[in-house]
């Protein structure tokens, strides 16, 4: 298991260590994903901040941006740790 910011919202989010995780673990403990976009940009989404992009197009970078802009940066409750990993 490894965990990564998510780039919008600035959570720490938990992700499955690796490929041989994908099946077992993917649905249980994986709570964001990286984002591969047209352009080539890549961002690392919790699904929160992944179901609010626009889904009627490809989302740009422009988006994850804007999203960004409109979202504060979430405060881990209770038991927080810092910059985990
Ligand atoms: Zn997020």
């Amino acid at each position: 298991m490894a965990s990564e910011s998510c780039d919008v919202c600035e959570r720490s989010v938990r992700i499955a260590g690796g490929i041989g995780d994908l099946w077992n673990f993917a649905f249980e403990s994986t709570q964001g994903l990286t984002l591969e976009l047209t352009d080539g940009s890549e961002f690392f989404l919790c699904f929160d901040c992944m179901e609010r992009l626009p889904e009627d197009r490809e989302p740009t970078a422009e988006d994850v941006s804007d999203l960004r802009d409109r979202t504060d940066p979430v405060e881990e409750d209770g038991n927080a740790f810092w910059h985990w990993g």
